[in-house]
């Protein structure tokens, strides 16, 4: 990319910059390419030749990494002329909506770049990391069945099944189970999840990943282990200026964090004004269900297969389950949530008990009926956890909002506003997937 600074009568100045790093490039009036070079417009596409020449003294730029040298361009190409642009690529305060909707002008600022680098190297180190533990990472459907995580579905019209629908996974949690009863005993996946949600601080609305891992035969302690090693090398190595608060994250029980902090989410910096601190903190012995009933029933604080503590099985009864807590594992960092996961049930009884203490009826019990049958056929003990990446990297590399670590997100009202989604699809596509809409008036956005 060239950025065209500025032109002496001598001179034509052209700021190079690709993803590695700028330089300034410099074209002498002698030179046969001296015209061309003044239609380069700013963010063009060049190609150049040149020599690497020592800037002469005095005009060296402290600020730029290449700020000694400069490169005497011999010959210059325009590949591509950039129109004017729609915001300048060096100011920061340019409005939301416009970044996105020209995503791709954004992403060549430096900042973001950087981000975008950061984050694959983060996946890139867990990927490492956890192939060396031997894990396998198995990619789950996208078009499925309901997942039961507590939010909206995104469905998805059969054509060739008229009048049904699938399901955009929630989180690849059946699937997971199901990887440990295929004997997969330690599974993980940089998992895509779609969940119908309005847009919060720290969840994407929409879609969002996560790094999805389940093992078999362990015990929560094991999880905890693990993922404390992966995540504390992971900053060790990638993000060195970052401080540790705890050399060893500190492992708090619910009822412990709520009494003292008044949330289960506690944000533990010594100095919440310290941008590189980390504050890592684990937060277990969760109640199995959330304290109000939901129609009468309970309803599961993690999710439906979490696993109640062995001790707390003697209330697990219509009257005492609310004094029932579970093998549920949640990973907090500056006051984030990024991470859940629990040990699962793995008998097919008290899944069923469970089951009716949410208030199933016998139809929505079929719904779950694989997972049941699953069960029957040697299923070991198992359990998991789902570090949320998005958040996740967001909080380590200190971003204030998701949309500075996903290349394309979508906007605060759901919307991709690069692509101009969701949009409306022609009456044929909707004819084959037997659809007709019916929308409420005031519900219509204009066409
Ligand atoms: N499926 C869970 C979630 O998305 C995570 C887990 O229990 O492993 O929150």
């Amino acid at each position: 990319m060239g950025r065209y600074n500025s032109c002496t009568g001598n001179f034509t100045f052209i700021d190079l910059r690709d993803r590695y790093g700028k330089v300034q490039g410099i074209i002498d009036k002698k030179s046969a390419d001296f015209l061309e070079s003044k239609r380069v417009t700013t963010e063009s596409c060049i190609q150049i030749e040149g020599e690497i020449k020592s800037r002469p003294k005095g005009t060296e730029n402290k600020d730029l990494v290449s700020g000694k040298v400069e490169i005497a361009i011999s010959n210059l190409k325009i590949l591509t002329l950039a129109s004017p642009l729609p915001f300048e690529l060096t100011k920061d305060d340019v409005n939301e909506d416009l970044r996105l909707k020209y995503r791709y002008l954004d992403i060549r600022r430096t900042v973001m770049t950087k981000n975008l680098e950061l984050r694959h190297k983060i996946i890139n180190f867990i990927r490492n990391y956890l192939d060396e533990k031997q894990f396998l990472e198995v990619t789950t459907p996208m078009l499925t069945k309901s997942t039961p995580e507590g939010a909206r579905d995104f469905i998805v019209p059969s054509r060739l099944h008229p009048g049904k629908f699938y399901a955009l996974p929630q989180s690849p949690q059946q699937y997971k189970q199901l990887l440990m009863v295929a004997g997969i005993d330690k599974y993980f996946q940089i998992a895509a999840c779609f969940r119908d949600e309005d847009a919060r601080a720290d969840r994407s609305p929409g879609e969002f990943y996560q790094l999805d891992m389940e093992m078999s035969f362990v015990e929560q302690k094991d999880i905890l282990d693990l993922v404390e090693d992966m995540i504390l090398k992971l900053v060790k190595e990638l993000l060195p200026s970052k401080k540790l608060t705890f050399q060893k994250i500190p492992r708090l029980t619910y009822d412990e964090v709520m009494k003292k902090y008044g949330t289960d989410k506690p944000d533990l910096r010594k100095d919440k004004n310290d941008p590189n601190e980390l504050a890592f903190a684990w937060v277990i012995d969760f109640p199995l269900f959330e304290e109000e009933k939901a129609n009468g029933h309970y309803a599961p604080m993690h999710h439906m297969f979490t696993q109640p503590k062995a001790e707390d099985l003697k209330y697990l009864n219509e009257k005492d389950a609310h004094k029932v807590k579970a093998y549920q594992h949640d990973l907090v960092l500056n006051g984030f949530e990024v991470g859940g996961g629990s040990i699962r049930i793995h008998d097919p009884e008290m899944q069923k008990k469970i089951f009716d203490l949410i208030g199933f009826s016998e139809k929505q019990k079929q719904y779950f009926e694989h997972m049941l049958t699953a069960f029957q056929y040697g299923v070991p003990p198992h359990g998991g956890i789902a570090p949320g990446i998005d958040r996740l990297i967001m909080v380590l590399l200190g971003q204030p909002s998701l949309r500075e670590v996903i290349a394309f997100p979508k906007n605060k009202e759901a919307k991709d506003v690069l692509m101009d989604a969701p949009s409306w699809v022609d009456e044929k596509q909707l004819k084959e997937v037997h659809i007709k809409l019916d929308l409420p008036k005031e519900k219509v956005e204009k066409k």
